[in-house]
């Protein structure tokens, strides 16, 4: 416990920090042994495009079934997974699993596959040394187009270090796309824009929640417009919960968007379904309804 409280005394000896610390550590055990338990596994969300929801791609979302506390958020477990290391072994559990299931919808399902499947990479896994290498080696074993894959890192793993700088560059010349997640809300710098290569901006949902306002926000959401398409990247609008975002959204120029709104994360076996929904041309109407209606579970 006392690892994960930190140096600072008083917080140490503060009761409620100590229990917090001690059940922490309890969980942090729990999850240690989730993998072999099998009490992991991945959910997709789509993304999709705008304005009318036509499926586009999913981003991979680990789940945690804890056998006495149930689901358990990766907002809690990842945060945990990276404070006492595991992150490492349970990154590489989730790549395995993302890469095998994109490697099995391109070979099923080929052009109706999902164009881009994305995964998150955390801090520490691209600051491993080895870590592009091991992904290469997954790549190759699995028989994956990686032109397909999409990995999504933060702002601040990037501008962490020079090893994660490099594993970005390293996973681009693998051939996979790299994406900006939660863009600005870390140590934001449009340096990185100009020095970190990446393809595709993923625009916070803190700001998409403002962007029907008269609000900071939605001049920064339409801002950032500008800004990918002059630098040529893409951007998604992330966490879209109603039709007035979505439609404001197109309106300034976003093209993808992820959310509430569309889709929720969904089992493999679910996401198949919404496949066939990209044969159906710009036909409008009963693709948004197919759409809603399957998404709301
Ligand atoms: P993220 O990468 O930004 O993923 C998007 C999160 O927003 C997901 O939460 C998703 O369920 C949620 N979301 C999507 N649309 C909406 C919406 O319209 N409204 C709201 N309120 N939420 C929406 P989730 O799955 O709980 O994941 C939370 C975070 O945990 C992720 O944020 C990511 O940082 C991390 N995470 C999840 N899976 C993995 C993983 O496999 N590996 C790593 N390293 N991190 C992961
Ligand atoms: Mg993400
Ligand atoms: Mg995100
Ligand atoms: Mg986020």
């Amino acid at each position: 416990a006392a690892k994960s409280v930190g140096g600072d005394r008083w917080t140490w000896f503060d009761p409620i920090m100590d229990q917090l610390a001690a059940e922490d550590a309890v969980l942090g055990a729990d999850l240690m042994r989730a993998i072999g338990r099998d009490e992991l596994f991945m959910l997709y969300q789509p993304i999709v495009e705008l304005p009318h929801g036509k499926f586009a791609g999913v981003e991979a979302l680990v789940r945690w079934r804890h056998p006495e506390h149930g689901l358990i958020s990766p907002a809690v477990f990842i945060p945990l997974a990276e404070r006492s290391g595991y992150i490492l072994e349970l990154g590489r559990w989730v790549l395995e699993q993302v890469v095998r299931q994109a490697a099995d919808w391109q070979r099923e399902y080929g052009d109706r596959a999902p164009e881009k499947v994305s995964v998150n990479i955390s801090a520490r896994q691209l600051q491993e040394p080895g870590f592009a290498a091991e992904m290469a080696a997954l790549l190759a074993r699995e028989g994956v187009d990686v032109r397909g894959l999409v990995a999504e890192v933060t702002e601040t793993a990037v501008l962490g270090t020079g090893t994660a700088l490099d594993a970005v560059k390293a996973l681009n010349a693998l051939g996979l796309r790299v994406a900006l997640d939660d863009f600005g809300t870390g140590q934001s710098s449009l340096s990185l824009l100009v020095n970190c290569p990446v393809q595709i901006l993923k625009v916070d949902k803190s700001f998409v929640d403002g962007v029907t306002t008269d609000s900071p926000q939605a001049v920064i959401v339409d801002s950032l417009i500008t800004i990918t398409q002059g630098l040529r990247i893409e951007a998604v609008a992330e966490g879209v919960e109603t039709a007035e975002q979505a439609e404001r959204l197109h309106r300034v120029g976003y093209r993808l968007a992820q959310g509430f709104h569309f889709a929720r994360p969904l089992p493999a076996e679910d996401v198949v379904l919404l496949f066939d929904q990209d044969g159906a041309g710009d036909g409008q109407s009963g693709q948004r309804e197919k759409t809603t209606s399957l998404f709301r579970s």
